[in-house]
């Protein structure tokens, strides 16, 4: 390996140019190696980014195009742990990134060194094979070795300008950055960027081209004397009560207000053609960087005063109603944390796709996006919002992946992924008007969660048997005040004679946690372990009643109603919430209105439910099992945050354990048991509450197909073998594992590959 490592070193000495020398690399590590690929990345620092500038065995083309975020994929944690990385089988690795102009599909074998000079990363150098392997230990010293010998010549060509040069020339030809977060809704969508940004957030503000550049001067000019206006009162009306230091922070605020510069510099950024808000957003942050980097520490605390004087005038700015998003054709929707009315308020037929910087899978904007079918990737925290308006960008809810500027070629081959999803979803639809029956002729009822007005047409496109879980907020969250019981009994009545006579299990207001009402705000450290769902309602029984009396009235001659109260937690509120419907019930009836008295379930959704399930059972007709809340209770995982998504398992022994108890304490009290969380539409999950004995399952109307198509190909003997050899097992990972390769052997791999 010696004579081999200073063959090298001599040839590439001999190299005409830096370029040269880094393609004479990669040519002779396969050679020496005897392996099929070796690519060297290099750290673009200006841009925060690992660009691949040689390869042999990757895409040739692609050199100088692909570029990795710094913290990302295999190259980034190499860069980060600055160590060699050997593994066997690079797609299985959970910082795996799929770069798709690379062509690496089919290679296993990965083995990668940190390029490093004076305790600097320069660059990641790796090396590739198809054949899983293990590079062995002579092996990988001769790559790092090679590492040092590359990172002198680097280091003289970043001296000698080269290389700034080649990753500049690079910079302009490159391919699609592609970020990653965490797949929450699959498919595909190829769109143009429209970001929203929550109201008077002035770093979530995006760049935009204005209508009337002198509009926009003037109304910078109207938001910059009312904040001083509003600045001289409140000056002025605390002057007698603020200590004199407080009140010179007015006169600060005054004098940067009236200073000439800031206003000159924001009209500037506005004629380079920019809105003022987004001209407002560049000049404010600029001078924040600037103040935060002082030593002097006065100076540094101005940073603060320019943040907020930032906000107050964007607070004008937006007043006039020009933050209102222009959705376009095909709206690609991103936002810092989107929210379900974000989603809900662009026109159905634009949206083909959604980012959010925060959040996980299991957020409910996640979920209401599964249910409306958009692709959707939550958790990308290092998204640079503020620059995708009006950008090219494809979201692929797949894999959890979205590509900024993507390449005609890459858009060509994506636009291949969607057609043949469309023939797999083709395919799953002739299962359409059949039912959910296992080969051996085990029946059960698959029902849909619903709860946007609009998609009603979908749920019952879908084929369900009913609705089993109705989440009523939607129609709170999107209005600017409490609906009134007759808003209220309009929106019922349409969903309950949509579904006549299936039955409609309408859950009463479960806001709170992270479904705060914008018009009812609630101020708490720990809003999911404090007032939320059932705890509002019974602290303000007339905004229950109002609402079961809306249920009940809209049922009326249909009759199909079933009224579900969530997150209970103790007998009592159950026995509360009973008396209230049983009160309504007899208004309405007093009213002479001819309803028969609907059924009423329980939402099982945290641990003292699962211990009382019978005892609650008792009480009423029927339980659900909410598996999103009920796993992030069980598990102590917030099923909003990205950063301990992966912890987040419905497949965790303990929340199996947990269902099978409800369903045992439901069965046991005669009662109906179902589910209507996320769970019910996993398909690893599904086979195993199958076996479980629930009654009915409820799930997105996108999931009801494909879930149907797998109960239909598989036995309910094979099923409870399965949830016997699970229920032997210690981890969700495992657990998962096991049911996929199920899937897998029974030949419905691919509808795993698409829920991912
Ligand atoms: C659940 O928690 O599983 C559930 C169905 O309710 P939501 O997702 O609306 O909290
Ligand atoms: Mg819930």
């Amino acid at each position: 390996m010696l004579t081999t490592l200073r063959q090298i070193i001599q040839e590439v000495s001999s190299a005409q140019d830096f370029k040269e020398a880094l393609s004479i690399i990669v040519r002779r590590i396969v050679k020496a190696l005897n392996t099929q690929a070796c690519s060297i990345f290099l750290l673009d620092r200006r841009h925060g980014e690992y660009v691949l500038m040689a390869t042999q065995g990757l895409n040739t083309k692609a050199v100088g195009k692909i570029r990795i975020p710094l913290s990302q994929g295999l190259i980034g944690l190499i860069g980060e742990r600055e160590e060699p990385l050997n593994i066997d089988d690079a797609s299985k690795h959970p910082h795996f990134l799929r770069v798709a102009e690379a062509k690496e599909e089919a290679y296993k074998a990965f083995l990668g060194a940190p390029i490093i000079y004076h305790r600097q990363v320069l660059g990641v150098l790796i090396v590739q094979q198809e054949e899983p392997r293990r590079y062995d230990e002579s092996e990988e010293a001769f790559l790092v070795t090679l590492a040092t010998q590359l990172a002198a010549i680097i280091a003289h060509a970043e001296a000698t300008g080269a290389l700034t040069e080649l990753l500049e020339s690079s910079k302009n030809k490159a391919y699609a950055l592609v970020l990653s977060g965490i797949p929450s809704s699959p498919g595909i969508g190829i769109g143009t960027g429209v970001v929203v940004y929550t109201p008077f957030n002035l770093d979530t503000i995006p760049d935009h081209e204005p209508d009337d550049i002198e509009a926009e001067v003037e109304l910078l000019e109207y938001a910059l004397t009312a904040v001083r206006e509003d600045l001289r009162i409140l000056s002025e009306r605390l002057y007698s009560t603020l200590p004199s230091e407080e009140r010179a922070l007015f006169d600060v605020y005054q004098q940067i207000l009236s200073s000439p510069e800031l206003l000159d510099e924001i009209t500037q950024a506005i004629r380079r053609n920019n809105w003022a808000p987004g001209a407002l957003r560049e000049i404010i942050q600029t001078h924040i960087r600037r103040l935060e980097s002082l030593e002097n520490e006065y100076m540094r605390e101005r940073a603060t005063d320019i943040k907020d004087l930032g906000h107050r005038i964007l607070t004008y700015l937006q007043k006039n109603e020009r933050a209102l998003p222009q959705y376009a054709e095909k709206t690609i929707l991103i936002g810092e944390e989107l929210t379900p009315a974000n989603l809900a308020e662009v026109p159905t037929e634009c949206l083909v796709g959604a980012i959010s910087a925060n959040g996980s899978s299991n957020s409910h904007v996640a979920i209401l996006a599964r249910a409306m079918k958009v692709p959707t990737v939550m958790g990308v925290s290092d998204i640079p919002i503020h620059e995708l308006q009006d950008k090219e960008i494809i979201v692929d809810g797949y894999f959890g992946q979205i590509y900024l500027a993507p390449s005609p070629a890459l858009q060509t081959e994506f636009q291949r992924l969607i057609q043949e999803q469309k023939k797999i979803d083709a395919t799953l639809e002739t299962t359409r008007d059949k039912p959910a029956v296992t080969k051996d002729g085990y029946r059960i009822t698959l029902m849909v969660n619903t709860g946007l007005d609009g998609d009603i047409s979908l749920s019952l496109a879908a084929g369900a048997e009913g609705v089993g879980l109705y989440r009523t907020e939607i129609p709170f969250l999107m209005r600017d005040s409490f609906p009134t019981s007759e808003e209220q009994r309009i929106i019922y009545r349409q969903l309950l004679a949509s579904f006549s006579p299936h039955p409609v299990t309408m859950r009463t207001l479960d806001v709170g946690g992270d479904k705060p009402l914008p018009y009812f705000s609630i101020r708490e450290d720990n809003p999911f372990l404090g007032w939320r769902g059932m705890r509002i309602t019974l602290d303000h029984p007339e905004i229950f009643l109002s609402q079961v009396r809306a249920m009940m009235r809209a049922s009326e001659s249909l009759n199909n109603l079933h009224i579900l109260l969530p997150m209970i937690t103790d007998v009592n509120e159950a026995d509360e919430a009973i008396r209230l419907i049983k009160k309504a019930y007899k208004e309405v009836v007093d009213e002479e209105h001819a309803i028969i008295m609907p059924p009423i379930g329980l939402m099982i959704e945290v641990p003292s439910a699962v211990y009382q399930a019978r005892a609650l059972a008792k009480r009423v007709d029927f339980l659900s099992i909410g598996s999103n809340d009920l796993t992030q209770y069980i598990l102590a995982v917030d099923r909003n945050n990205a950063r301990v998504a992966n912890l987040y398992d419905s497949l965790h022994p303990a929340v199996l354990r947990a269902l099978i108890q409800v369903v045992e304490g439901g069965h046991h009290e005669g009662k109906h048991v179902s589910i209507c969380g996320e769970m019910a539409g996993d398909p690893a999950a599904i086979i195993l509450l199958l076996a479980m004995g629930f009654d009915s399952l409820s799930m997105s109307p996108s999931s009801i197909s494909r879930m149907k198509w797998i109960i239909r190909h598989f036995t309910y003997k094979k099923a409870t073998k399965l949830l016997q050899e699970v229920l032997m097992m210690e981890s969700a990972v495992i657990i998962r594992t096991h049911m996929e390769s199920a899937l897998e052997r029974a030949g419905l791999g691919d509808l795993i590959r698409a829920k991912r």
